[in-house]
């Protein structure tokens, strides 16, 4: 009999036809396989108890890359075809195959790269069908050579007789290269001939370098040079805003941060993001990596040009984004040699292009579970599915600050790299064309265009400029709420604790601490934070001393001496009094800043979030007691609570301690109130260890199901998704 079976999912660029060709081989079965716009094609040819054989083990025995989510297999007329081929892919189509996310070096090649006998010994870009860069270097589907960025490197003989026999490790692998035939790594003003040898010793000697990577540039030092860090931190224009590190080993990150089998499990997995973790009191990094911190960012090599890097200096190097202060990381030579200048004594750059900039993941262990905080480089674009099915196909576009974009059709969704912050024209453009890009790649022609509520975000602007489509204006917070329950395959009614820093409210306020109860097409405000004025707004989120004025004011007590002293603070009280350019908000994000700054922790901020996360690294662990919080989330006398304990002089951990499960518990009794089966815990807010742990704690022992974000950011960056889970489920 004869069958032909189409093959859906991760299926191409994963060896999935020469795994194709050994198992039909293997069973005695002639045809063919190929790939076309759609996934995997295969046709066999045997007795009949062969073909379902082969039809068994299809699925079964797929290689690791491969994600099959579909087989439809049919009988067709024999033909009598002797002997299996694989085929060419046919040009044109519907493209929606699937294209994997960029994948760390694996051991064989690992092995080669630093066998002095093998042909690619120190070459920095081996790689191979089960490793190697992916979502970076595509242009177009199928994903095939020529619509990748290696199309301008013509394979050597040795390398074509890898690509083309699908016994070998290297069959149909797009990117291979070698020395003779592939991109090649320099050192800009420099004729060394073993560059990464030459950027490595000079880093060893105290230099930066622009570091060209897998999606984008990076600058680098060492990261136990106090000098060199301090001057990267100065002309980098970046103040306090931790540096993340890159270890050579397992074994040097063990050195840095205390690891849990969680943490290492990420390090080591495929997409290589950068772990936070507790650091080591003895870590041997300067104090300008990241001053006042209890945490690290560290990172494994992902790539064979960062394996080579690493062992080289043989020491933990600073790995941050290849940019100025916000500008997105740069990932072009032309505008990298331009911007990065300034800061970098060095260029180490290749000449493989990279496509599409992509920044490093950032995930965090809470409760022995992963919670990603920046979903990019490793991850995207995999696919996320949906609980529900897309009648139109969709495309949802985000927030503001950590934006992403999201496409969905049918059960599947896409969720983009990390744009970042959508306030200059460079990522304005990033988004614009990298939505164009998972239209293409994913063939997503969108008729519902889903959006936040926020009439000025530039995200929000771009959904209202399409054309002949419907539009579906979805809640910042019920969109956080939704892409919770649809990360979770859930589909019925829930009750959200949804707590970020801002959120257009449906009644024009700043929400952003928020109980909802809701599901998939809508909600209800059930609860929210007692809410304070923002004296003077936006300039209220840079000033965390704003907060306090107003929310001392709004619990009737004085504020501490130190801080009522300031210039501006009568000023402030004026604005918070009689509500002069001061919106309310019952944000619970500025609910931490004010306690951070009646504690004396930070009073302006450099970066997003930087007043929480100071407050929550303050915390004393030992600290078990909590404040009073008033019914409803009133959080007065909380207030009124840390300015009596900062009189008596205690301690700014403990009372930070004390902030912290006085939340956790007014969280989970407000919850417990409306008896909930399912809650969600989601927004910028949780990705607090201590908040969160302590809240799904107080809310298990209540005998509540409780769901939190894992696959995608608890913060801005999980919105696009949740936004097309909406407009799924009700357009
Ligand atoms: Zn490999
Ligand atoms: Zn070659």
């Amino acid at each position: 009999m004869r069958v032909r079976a189409r093959v859906e999912g991760t299926v191409q660029g994963v060896g999935f036809r020469p795994y194709v060709y050994r198992l039909a081989s293997e069973l005695g079965c002639s045809g063919h396989v190929l790939n076309d716009a759609r996934g995997v094609v295969v046709e066999v040819e045997a007795d009949t108890k062969s073909v379902e054989r082969f039809l068994a083990r299809l699925p079964a025995e797929a290689p690791p890359l491969a994600r099959i989510e579909r087989v439809a297999a049919e009988s067709v007329p024999v033909t009598g075809e002797t002997g299996f081929a694989i085929r060419a892919s046919p040009p044109g189509g519907e493209p929606s195959a699937a294209v994997t996310a960029d994948t760390a070096t694996c051991a064989e090649c690992l092995e080669e790269l630093f066998d002095p006998a093998d042909r690619r010994h120190r070459y920095p870009f081996v790689n191979c069908t089960n490793c190697g860069p992916r979502f970076t270097i595509v242009r177009g589907v199928p994903y095939d050579r020529p619509l990748t960025t290696m199309a301008g490197f013509t394979m050597c003989p040795a390398c074509a007789a890898e690509y083309e026999n699908p016994l070998d490790r290297r069959f149909h692998a797009q990117p291979n290269a070698c020395p003779e035939c592939g991109p090649r790594a320099r050192l800009v003003g420099s004729d060394a001939e073993d560059a990464v040898a030459a950027a490595a010793s000079a880093l060893r000697d105290g230099a930066i370098l622009a570091v060209k990577g897998v999606g984008g540039y990076h600058l680098a030092c060492r990261a136990d040079d106090e000098a060199a860090v301090a001057a990267l931190r100065a002309r980098k224009h970046r103040e306090d805003k931790p540096f993340a590190l890159m270890a050579p080993t397992v074994v040097a990150a063990r050195a840095l941060v205390a690891l849990g089998p969680a943490e290492e499990d990420l390090l080591v997995s495929g997409a290589r993001p950068i772990v936070l973790a507790r650091r080591r009191p003895d870590a041997p990094v300067a104090a300008a990596v990241a001053p006042g911190a209890p945490e690290l960012g560290v990172m494994l090599p992902y790539s064979p040009l960062h394996h080579l890097l690493l062992a080289d200096v043989g020491a933990p190097l600073v790995l941050t984004s290849g940019n100025v202060s916000d500008e997105p990381i740069a990932y072009t030579d032309d505008d990298a040699l331009e911007r990065l200048a300034p800061i970098a004594d060095g260029f180490l750059v290749h000449d493989r292009p990279i496509q599409t900039r992509t920044d490093d993941s950032v995930v965090r262990v809470v409760d022995e579970r992963p919670l990603v905080l920046r979903r990019s480089r490793g991850y995207v674009p995999d696919s996320i599915g949906l609980p529900v099915t897309a009648r139109r196909h969709v495309l949802a576009c985000g927030a503001e600050l950590k934006s992403t974009f999201c496409v969905a059709k049918g059960a599947r969704a896409w969720v983009g790299h990390h744009i970042g912050d959508l306030q200059n024209y460079e990522t304005l453009r990033s988004f614009v064309a990298g939505v164009a890009h998972f239209e293409a790649l994913f063939a997503v022609k969108p008729e519902v265009v889903a959006h936040d509520l926020h009439p000025e975000y530039l995200s929000t602007k771009v959904a209202l400029e399409r054309d002949g489509v419907d539009l579906v204006g979805v809640q910042h917070h019920h969109a956080h709420l939704a892409a919770c329950l649809a990360e979770h395959g859930e589909t019925g009614q829930a009750l959200g604790a949804i707590y970020d820093g801002t959120g257009y409210g449906t009644d024009g306020t700043v929400w952003g601490g928020e109980l909802l109860r809701g599901d998939l097409c809508g909600f209800e405000r059930v609860g929210s934070l007692f809410a304070v004025r923002m004296p003077g707004g936006e300039a209220a989120i840079r000033q965390p001393w704003r907060m306090a004025c107003a929310w001392t004011q709004a619990a009737g007590v004085e504020a501490p001496a130190a801080l009522a002293a300031r210039p501006g603070w009568d000023e402030v009280s004026a604005l918070a009094r009689t509500g002069l350019a001061s919106p309310l908000t019952s944000s619970v994000g500025r609910l931490f800043d004010a306690v951070a700054a009646l504690c004396g922790l930070r009073s302006e901020i450099t970066y997003e979030g930087q007043a929480a996360i100071e407050l929550e690294a303050a915390c004393d662990a030992a600290e078990r007691g909590a404040y009073a919080f008033g019914p409803a989330l009133d959080a007065r006398p909380t207030v009124a609570a840390v300015v009596d304990d900062i009189a008596r002089g205690t301690d700014a951990g403990v009372i930070a301690a004390r902030f912290h499960n006085a939340l956790a518990a007014a969280t989970a009794r407000a919850l417990l109130e409306h008896g909930p089966d399912t809650v969600v815990l989601s927004g910028g807010v949780f990705a607090n260890r201590r908040l969160l742990s302590r809240t799904r704690a107080l809310l298990g022992e209540a005998g509540v199901r409780v769901l939190v974000p894992e696959r995608l950011p608890p913060g801005d960056g999980g919105i696009s998704y949740g936004q097309a889970a909406v407009a799924a489920a009700s357009a």
